[in-house]
């Protein structure tokens, strides 16, 4: 079977088990503080599995795509050197929310695998989990009856908390876990090794390996550590799709299979190197070196999935958050190309045709969005492969220094400066230390790398306390036809965070717009005759609006009206609209290639990110204003559309965004020829916009265009003070009508004047050159020429120069001169006095400019230093030739 029928044949064996079908949520999450990427299939589910949404159909199947590169999943170390651990990756899923449980799960899985597939019942084992005395919890003695059904009991095994327990988080909900782990090694591995496939599970061993991961959710973990019921018992399976591809078409490794050898096929064509599959390797064993190689095609081939897809998502590399992540896995592929397949140019943009062409089919996102990608993609590689460049200069330098003191160890600190700044890994700063004969210290390393690792804990630290529940249920969101509605806090909990106290509530009814989909949240308060909260902001979490207070109210149950801030929210919704009709009049202008990369929407501002790959010109900015303003003034009105199945919101020609994350119901939104999917808060009509002016238009990343603009009383304000600086501009020209050309008139006459002043200088000096050169005194055959005289630093070095090119042997020339109070010491002298008198200018100027309070340096014949004290200057000049010993 090839990757793609295995896909479909799971979607369908789990269809004929009453499951619906559900698409992959997008890779990078963009609504949830407490997660940047998909790590596993629940990811979406949480809401639903935390109570806050509706659980309906309660089957549910996919595929989804997972990155596991930060936080509690964190695979990138292992990815390359191992053959099953990849960064992005497939999870294939299916979901039970309250319906079957453990028996189900179990059942299912085992007639998948065996019945559907045929992979052979002797090579599978299942673990479940032994309990925890200290925790009371028994053994899942439950799986294991079910698993009894299917296989031998020396096919199941007992796995400790560490393996077979599952947790959400520090709080919420958890569950005992079963796995399945196939032992897919040779016969002749098997005969060789001696041990059973039963001895080799969780050991790390790369033939034997856990495929799937069955989640039996049955309780809730408390902040206290506590655990209670679970409302809802929940099934939550992950089957790793690379390696069910691997198991299914007999290879030994992931990187064997159809997923990846036309990948690795183009590294090979692109580099003249060769790849080892596992059979090759087995019949010839391969050396060290084309080892590394082999890890460098699989760390290559790996990375380039994992950074693709996340660029289609909308994650661009970038110096902050998931930008960062991204940004560093795809340095992670650059280092190994660069080191080990001998790639000094980027390399990993050329393989994005051949990423495109195997998974642009199931994944359309890819091909629509295939130019970006390599652009974006190049533009790293090149900005990378240029530090790379730097940093390798730099531990040259460092290397030389280590050489000329006689040491042969390099010191932590700089190791990991170079790690720091030029994303040098240790393992890379070893390899060119060792090349040339250095070690480093890698205790110092580490030490170094602890202190900013907790740093970075420190900063990012949250405390959250558990939820105190006033009431059940799930919240209505009122605030697309409301400001105001009567309330009841249903839960609220505590938050600390960097030492700031502030609590979050969840209202039953609530007309307050989370921040999401770039738009900021809503202010106002919630009230009653009793009190008075300010509501400081709203945040979306789990699918519902969390209010942010300062204090709770005295009496947390009573009934309040919720007040949003109108003023705000009214400037919020005009920019949001304004959002809209921009992105429809840039695809107008520019073209349909335009893209939504991106959107920050507040009551005084609008930002709008979108792939272009060359500058917007003025004349294209002009016409994109006037097209806003045109339909602005046409005072078209909002036409809504709630709970559309998504389908036929495609139908109506709404614009989806790729990355973004849609419910099987979606709102789509309107205003004449613009159409988009919108959860967000529209003004009611475009003409309450009333005006639209681009402020900026700037590159934010290979690709990506910025623009930033102002709608309404913003622009009102701007206007005013274009017209007040115009104002007072034309008062400083008498008002003249023609203002452009008494500026320029004023520019031109500036500029001559300059001209003449700068003859004059010249010719002042030349004259000075001359006066002093004759006035020079004779020390014991040495020309001394010395002076305090007005004039500017330029002009002074300028004399200096004149002065030396008149007398060119035994010159000793001190100049003391000022220009606005301000002191300066300059010595020149001619090169013998250097050669045969041993004197040096920068030594004396520092020596004699402490008589006028300052400092400076320069060469052994010419010196120059600037001061604070100018009644300092001419004793400073004698000091300079008392300090010439002549
Ligand atoms: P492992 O111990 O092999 O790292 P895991 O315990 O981290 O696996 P789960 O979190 O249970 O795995 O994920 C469910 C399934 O997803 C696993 O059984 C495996 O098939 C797959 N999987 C997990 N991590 C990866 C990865 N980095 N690359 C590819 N597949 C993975
Ligand atoms: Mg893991």
């Amino acid at each position: 079977m090839t990757a793609n029928e295995i896909r479909d044949s799971y979607k369908k064996f789990f269809e004929s088990k009453q499951h619906a079908i559900v698409p992959s949520a997008p890779m990078v999450i963009k609504d949830d503080p407490t997660l940047m990427f998909t790590n596993a299939g629940m990811n979406q589910w949480k809401d639903i599995i935390l109570g806050t949404r509706d659980p309906e159909p309660r089957r549910r199947a996919d595929t989804q795509k997972c990155l596991r590169v930060s936080g509690k999943h964190n695979d990138l170390e292992e990815v390359g050197h191992d053959t099953y651990h990849h960064t992005m990756f497939e999870m294939l899923g299916n979901w039970s929310f309250g319906d079957y449980f453990k028996e189900g799960a179990i059942d299912m899985a085992w007639e998948y695998l065996v019945d559907v597939l045929k992979l052979n019942p002797e090579d599978l084992y299942v673990t479940v989990f032994e309990g925890s005395p200290e925790e009371n919890i028994p053994r899942d003695d439950e799986a294991a009856k079910y698993w009894a059904k299917h296989v031998p009991e020396d096919h199941i095994i007992n796995g400790n908390k560490h393996d077979n327990f599952w947790e959400m988080g520090d709080t919420g909900p958890c569950g005992p876990c079963s796995e399945i782990h196939v032992d897919s090694r040779t016969p002749e591995q098997k005969a060789a090794s001696g041990k059973s496939g039963r001895e080799l599970v969780n050991q790390d061993d790369p033939q034997v390996i856990e495929i799937w991961n069955l989640v039996f959710m049955q309780f809730n973990r408390k902040a206290d550590g506590s655990l209670e019921k679970l409302g809802m018992n929940v099934i939550d399976t992950g089957m790793g799709f690379e390696r069910l591809v691997r198991m299914l078409q007999g290879k030994h490794s992931n990187y064997d299979t159809d997923v990846f050898q036309p990948i690795i096929k183009a590294e090979q064509q692109i580099t003249g190197l060769k790849y080892y599959t596992f059979e090759e390797e087995t019949v010839n064993p391969i050396s060290k070196e084309q080892d590394d190689i082999n890890v460098a095609m699989r760390v290559c081939a790996d990375h380039l999935r994992a950074v693709s897809f996340s660029i289609a998502d909308g994650q661009l590399p970038s110096n902050a958050k998931a930008g960062y992540v991204i940004r560093r896995i795809l340095r992670r592929a650059v280092r190994y190309a660069y080191t080990f397949l001998g790639q000094k140019d980027g390399f990993l943009h050329k393989l994005v045709p051949t990423l495109v062409a195997e998974m642009g089919d199931a994944f359309p996102e890819l091909k629509a969005q295939q130019q970006l990608i390599t652009k974006v993609i190049k533009e790293e590689e090149d900005s990378f492969l240029r530090t790379l460049e730097k940093g390798i200069g730099m531990l040259n330098d460092a290397m030389g220094q280590l050489k000329a003191e006689g040491k042969t160890e390099l010191d932590g600190v700089q190791a990991f400066r170079l790690f720091d700044t030029y994303g040098f890994p240790l393992d890379l700063t070893e390899l060119i230390c060792r090349e040339n004969g250095f070690t480093v210290n890698e205790e110092q390393f580490n030490v170094e790398m602890q202190k900013q690792k907790e740093r970075a804990r420190n900063a990012a630290a949250v405390e959250n306390s558990d939820w105190v529940e006033l009431a059940q249920g799930e919240q209505q969101f009122v605030g697309y036809d409301y400001t105001e509605y009567e309330c009841h806090i249903m839960r609220y909990r505590k938050v600390t965070q960097k030492k700031n106290e502030f609590y979050e509530l969840v209202l039953d009814y609530t007309p307050f717009y989370g921040e999401m989909g770039g738009q900021v949240g809503d202010c106002g308060v919630i009230c009653n005759e009793a009190e008075t909260i300010d509501i400081i902001d709203t945040k979306r979490e789990n699918g519902q609006s969390v209010h942010i207070v300062k204090a709770l109210p005295k009496d947390p149950s009573a009934q309040f009206m919720a007040c949003v801030d109108t003023d705000k929210r009214n400037a919020s919704a005009a920019n949001h609209t304004a959002t809209h009709l921009l992105d429809y009049a840039l695809k107008q202008v520019l073209g349909d290639h335009v893209e939504q990369k991106g959107s920050f929407v507040s009551p005084d501002t609008l930002r709008f990110d979108f792939s272009h790959f060359e500058k917007v010109t003025d004349e294209q900015i002009r016409e994109v204003e006037r097209m806003v303003n045109d339909m602005i003034r046409q005072d078209i009105h909002i036409d809504e559309h709630r709970d559309v199945p998504f389908d036929e919101a495609k139908k109506l020609g709404a614009i989806a965004l790729f990355g973004e994350k849609y419910g099987d119901k979606v709102r789509v939104v309107r205003f004449g020829p613009s159409c988009e999917f919108c959860g967000g808060i529209h003004a009611s009509s475009t003409g309450r916009i009333g005006f639209f002016k681009i402020i900026s238009e700037s590159s934010v990343a290979a690709g990506i265009r910025r623009i930033e603009a102002k709608t309404g009383k913003e622009c009102e304000e701007l206007l005013y003070q274009t017209e007040d600086m115009l104002k007072a501009v034309k008062a400083f020209f008498n008002n003249a009508k023609d203002l452009q050309g008494v500026i320029k008139k004023y520019i031109d006459e500036h500029d001559s004047m300059k001209k003449e002043i700068e003859g004059f200088q010249a010719q002042a000096v030349e004259r000075a050159a001359k006066q002093l050169v004759e006035k020079a005194r004779d020390i014991n055959g040495v020309k001394v020429v010395s002076a305090v005289l007005p004039m500017n630093p330029a002009a002074a070095k300028d004399l200096a120069f004149k002065i030396r090119a008149a007398v060119d042997k035994s010159l000793l020339c001190v100049l003391g001169t000022h220009a606005d109070n301000k002191p300066q010491l300059s010595i020149m002298m001619s090169d013998d006095m250097v050669s045969d008198h041993g004197l040096n200018a920068g030594q004396m100027v520092r020596e004699a400019a402490k008589l006028i309070k300052g400092g400076g340096g320069g060469q052994p014949h010419f010196a120059q230093a600037g001061g604070k004290n100018a009644d300092g200057l001419s004793a400073a000049v004698d000091k300079v030739i008392e300090l010439a010993k002549l």
